[in-house]
């Protein structure tokens, strides 16, 4: 029998660790399909799409650097995925090409269900202005927070963000020197992380009941993480909203939800192995 096809597309995509999520939530719910890794080149998107869909390609996660392509190309786009401006799973459907965002509700869904974290009433900042921070603008403001802080490098985008999404709740833009007062929840969406960097924080947003997140995640603590915990804060990293997003996309092709929890568990493992093997 001929299983239904999906995949994750990307470049690179030899690192990506979606393959292995979704075989497990397909084993657990007992959904008989095949999920692969998809190089495409930098300037075949379009037609890598095209190909997969031709060989009966059911449904696509989409990452760096295609997110953008992907808004563009897909014929039908979810709210999510309209407001964030960039999207994050294809799937076709009654003709069409849809294209969704599940990143922000990966995140809230992390935050809120799996760490304990309330959003509402809270003060929370947001590091970096670029396609992860976008994506959480509006999940995150629709859980009603007091405020919603952006700090970016290049201030600008962060004025830009927080303009665009003034109408969706108290939302506004500062340089990261001139941040005041702690903040509730502070959540790292640079791109610092990879090259173990520390963005431009100052560490008196921290204190104690801060819960810091960073996006990024690994078998090791980033510096950002080290950074917020020496100052009294909680810490997570980005390997719940990796798995809840997967989860939203799994849902959105199969229309089953997967029990993230044993997932979670065994790719932490993973990470925790390869990070004492290098
Ligand atoms: P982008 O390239 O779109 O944006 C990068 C952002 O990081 C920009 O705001 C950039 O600032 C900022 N930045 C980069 N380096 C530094 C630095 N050294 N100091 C301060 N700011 C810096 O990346 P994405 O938004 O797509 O991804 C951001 C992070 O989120 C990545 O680590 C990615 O792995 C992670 N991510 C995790 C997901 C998950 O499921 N866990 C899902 C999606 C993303 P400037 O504008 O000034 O260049």
């Amino acid at each position: 029998m001929e299983l239904d096809r999906y995949a994750v597309v990307g470049n690179p995509i030899a690192h990506s660790r979606s393959p292995e999520i979704h075989a497990q939530f397909a084993q657990q719910t007992k959904q008989l399909l095949r999920y692969e890794r998809l190089l495409a080149p930098f300037d075949g998107f379009a037609e890598t799409i095209a190909e997969f869909s031709r060989q009966g390609g059911k449904g696509l996660n989409v990452t760096v650097p295609f997110k953008l392509e992907a808004y563009t190309l897909a014929t039908s786009l979810t709210a999510r995925a309209e407001t964030a401006g960039a999207v994050n799973t294809l799937f076709w459907r009654d003709d069409q090409l849809w294209g969704d965002n599940t990143d922000g509700a990966g995140l809230v869904t992390d935050l809120n269900h799996n760490a304990g974290v309330t959003i509402a009433d809270r003060r929370i900042l947001l590091l970096g202005a670029g396609g992860a921070a976008r994506g959480v603008m509006l999940p995150l403001l629709q859980m009603r927070p007091a405020q919603l802080t952006v700090a970016n490098r290049t201030s600008s985008k962060a004025i830009d963000l927080a303009q665009l999404f003034s109408s969706h709740g108290k939302v506004a833009a500062s340089e990261y020197e001139q941040l005041q007062g702690r903040f509730d929840i502070v959540i790292n969406a640079t791109s610092a992380s990879l090259g173990h960097d520390l963005p431009p924080v100052p560490e008196t947003v921290f204190s104690e009941g801060t819960f810091a997140y960073d996006m990024m995640y690994g078998g090791k603590q980033t510096v950002f993480m080290e950074f917020a915990a020496k100052h009294g804060a909680a810490i997570r990293d980005g390997l719940g909203m990796l798995i809840e997003q997967a989860a939203e996309s799994f849902f959105l092709w199969r229309g089953i939800r997967p029990d993230t929890g044993p997932v979670h568990a065994a790719l932490r493992r993973q990470l925790i192995q390869s990070a004492e093997q290098a």
